[in-house]
């Protein structure tokens, strides 16, 4: 069973895809780390990525998402995988970085990146039961998910949960000038990512849309769950090929 959980940058997708996941017993992939993964290494590998990208630079950031595989790894103890490794080596902390935030779009735009990663999604989907998180997992990667949900918040709720998400992990207090810096970087990726011509972010027609901006957390993990277990024990296309559907009473 595959349930997909998309959208916009800070919807809350990571927290509540790995909730779920729990719940259920699932594997859990965040695909945006791949693209971000991808993303570091053309960093890394100084490939010029001014705009617009020349054809050199795609070609060589292509080759990267074609012949370097991402995979996950556990921390000590831990239920869930949250490590990130690219053709072996970790990248947990560097795909997170600013510099990767202003970048990703713009790699995981390009048709030759999304057809590499979106084929190792596929093959990860088909081998476990899942819940995969990301942009275009009900649309594209997985259209024929037995669950299909779409979150989704304000933009500024979005950003204020990313900056204390951030301030976190670095031991750090909550900053006003690093909110607005979240803020911009949202709408802009939300911008690029929603009118990108493959893939964009878009709301699958028979996807579940929850706007998480009231919502506690464990409100929405219930209601995916309780969705889950109900389509997990019957389809919501199934049909017994024994019963008549056209007789009433
Ligand atoms: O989910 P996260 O914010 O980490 O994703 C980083 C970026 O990766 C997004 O802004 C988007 O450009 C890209 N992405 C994508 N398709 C996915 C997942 C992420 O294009 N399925």
């Amino acid at each position: 069973m595959i349930i997909a959980i998309d959208g916009p940058a800070g919807s809350g997708k990571s927290t509540v895809a790995k909730l779920v996941a729990g719940r259920m017993g699932f594997a859990y992939l965040d695909t945006g780390a791949m693209y971000r993964a991808v993303a570091w290494r053309a960093l890394e590998e100084n490939i010029d990525l001014s705009d617009p990208l020349s054809q050199h630079s795609i070609d060589q950031i292509v080759a990267l998402a074609t012949n370097e595989p991402v995979e996950f790894g556990y921390e000590k103890g831990e239920a869930l995988p949250s490590r990130v490794f690219i053709n072996g080596r970790e990248v947990t902390n560097q795909i997170r970085l600013a510099e990767t935030d202003r970048v990703v779009s713009a790699v995981s735009a390009l048709p030759g990146v999304r057809l590499a990663l979106t084929e190792q999604q596929r093959r990860f989907g088909e081998s476990n039961d899942t819940v995969m998180e990301g942009r275009d997992i009900g649309t594209v990667v997985f259209p024929s998910a037995e669950l299909k949900v779409f979150l989704t918040a304000s933009a500024e709720e979005r950003a204020q949960r990313r900056t204390i998400q951030n301030a976190a992990r670095q031991g750090k207090n909550f900053d006003e000038s690093e909110y607005e810096r979240i803020l911009a970087d949202i709408l802009r990726r939300d911008e690029y990512d929603s009118t990108r011509e493959i893939s964009p972010l878009a709301v699958a027609i028979d996807s579940i849309l929850l706007d998480t901006t009231d919502l506690s957390i464990e409100k929405v993990v219930s209601r995916i769950a309780e969705m889950a277990v109900e389509r997990w024990v019957m389809p919501p296309a199934f049909e017994d090929p024994s019963i008549d559907y056209t007789q009433t009473g």
